[in-house]
């Protein structure tokens, strides 16, 4: 599978010609482990509430890849959330890996496999437009909620300490793609699923600082397990990747962390809640109930006092099956990076409901923007589409039920975002992103393919 990364072209195939055997080998690149299951648990301490609309069926298929990004679903799921708006049988499904959780969106609940879940962007869009699915089936989803902000970040290679490898690059540090370009063995990248959040993380933060990702760096698809195991052996120098794994690459003496997501664009969207939209057309009541109960999960999330119980359900046997305390730390903000840099701010942690821009739960359309721009910048998605994506995410981003959702449950106004625009996003590099031109957006950046 590492080879469908090696080039350029076979990096766009990897996208476009998702072929059957392509799709075999994407869910061949287990990111997790190969294992799937689900629970379906009875609610613990609540029960449905009367003066409720009745949704139109209990049940839904959501599934989830064991990182922190997947907490709202399996709280609301645990929690009793999701019964409480009358959904009393959610099934939280564990997926293999995101070709898997692909695939299972493809053929929905009724074929076996998932009626949505958790994506990275924009594989929401990419699977609408047929784009990364098999034979280029186009399978419409809704975006219908933000997950969480932060928890990831750019794990690096022991053997790079001390190099200047930081969310800034170093002096040093830029010698040394030039150095290992030149003795034929590039600095190699990894990330386990390409055109989406992780490998968009990278590539900004690689030509933030000047590096061009594709000619100076080795950027390739990995499974998660395989990246760990070639950094051990020194054959991996990179590789993008949420919670709990930076902690783990730190403790187990593996390599360090170069950067936070956090650092790289504070308060910055992550992953998302979409569903199929023929499954949330034909349940509008069902829709807003899953998202009153991940609403509720959100804001339970992010009470510190919940998050050491929280740690206690993520790394149980039936989620993510980790030692409970590697989560312990990143949940609550703790990040010893590994080179001495020490971060312990819960304002850079993981948060799912409010961030300090406001909200996290919203699926503000300007991200959305962002996301499909970003993939323009690198040849991902044709520069001629730029002029249609606010007609695509007009169409795909469904922020109304959000807002009728948040309505319903009773957040309080102040809480609920009056335009779909966060506005004018700033990295750490200076540079900005304006929804309103992303053109600008574009021209501004050095280092790019469009
Ligand atoms: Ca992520």
């Amino acid at each position: 599978m590492s080879s469908l990364g090696r080039s350029t072209r076979r990096h766009f195939l990897a996208i476009f010609g998702a072929t059957a055997t392509s799709s075999i080998l994407l869910k061949a690149c287990a990111g997790n482990p190969p294992t799937e299951s689900s629970a379906v648990n009875a609610p613990a301490d609540t029960t449905p509430t009367a003066d409720q609309p009745k949704p139109e069926v209990t049940k839904a298929k959501l599934g989830y890849i064991p990182i922190v990004e997947a907490a709202p679903l399996i709280i609301a799921q645990e929690k009793g959330f999701f019964a409480k708006y009358g959904m009393t049988e959610v099934e939280v499904s564990k997926q293999a890996n995101w070709g898997a959780a692909r695939d299972n969106v493809v053929i929905g609940s009724q074929g076996g496999g998932i009626d949505g879940g958790q994506w990275q962007m924009p594989m929401p869009y990419m699977i609408s437009e047929g784009k990364i699915t098999t034979n280029n089936q186009k399978i419409p989803m809704y975006v219908l909620l933000q997950l969480n902000t932060h928890g990831n970040g750019i794990a690096i290679a022991g053997k790079h300490k001390g190099k200047g490898l930081s969310t800034k690059i170093e002096g040093g540090g830029k010698a040394l793609f030039a150095g290992l370009k030149s003795a034929g063995t590039k600095f190699k990248a990894a990330y386990t699923f390409p055109g989406a959040n992780q490998e968009l993380w990278i590539r900004y933060w690689l030509a933030a600082n000047g590096i061009n990702p594709d000619t100076e760096v080795e950027l390739l698809t990995v499974p998660a397990a395989q990246t760990v195991a070639n950094m051990k052996t020194g054959t991996m120098d990179a590789f993008s990747t949420g919670d709990p794994w930076p902690y783990r690459i730190v403790k187990d003496g593996i390599g360090f962390m170069a950067t936070l997501t956090a650092e790289i664009w504070k308060d910055h969207p992550e992953e998302y809640l979409a569903m199929r939209q023929d499954w949330v057309d034909a349940h509008p009541i069902a829709t807003k109930a899953l998202l009153k109960g991940i609403m509720e999960a959100q804001q339970w999330c992010d009470d510190p006092a919940n998050r050491p119980e929280m740690a206690k359900i993520l790394s149980g046997k039936n989620y993510f099956n980790v030692p409970e305390n590697i989560l312990i730390e990143p949940l609550q903000g703790k990040y010893d990076m590994g080179e001495g840099r020490v971060i312990d701010d819960k304002s850079m942690g993981v948060l799912y409901w409010k961030d300090a821009s406001g909200s996290v739960s919203y699926p503000y359309r300007s991200h959305d923007l962002w996301f499909l721009v970003e993939c323009v910048r690198w040849g991902i998605l044709p520069k001629s589409e730029l002029a249609n994506f606010n007609a695509q995410i007009a169409k795909i981003n469904r922020e109304d039920l959000w807002k009728q959702a948040a309505q319903e449950l009773g957040v309080p106004a102040s809480d609920i975002p009056t335009s779909t625009s966060r506005g004018i996003e700033k990295f750490f590099d200076g540079v900005e992103f304006d929804p309103e031109n992303p053109q600008k957006y574009l021209d501004s950046l050095q280092i790019k393919k469009a």
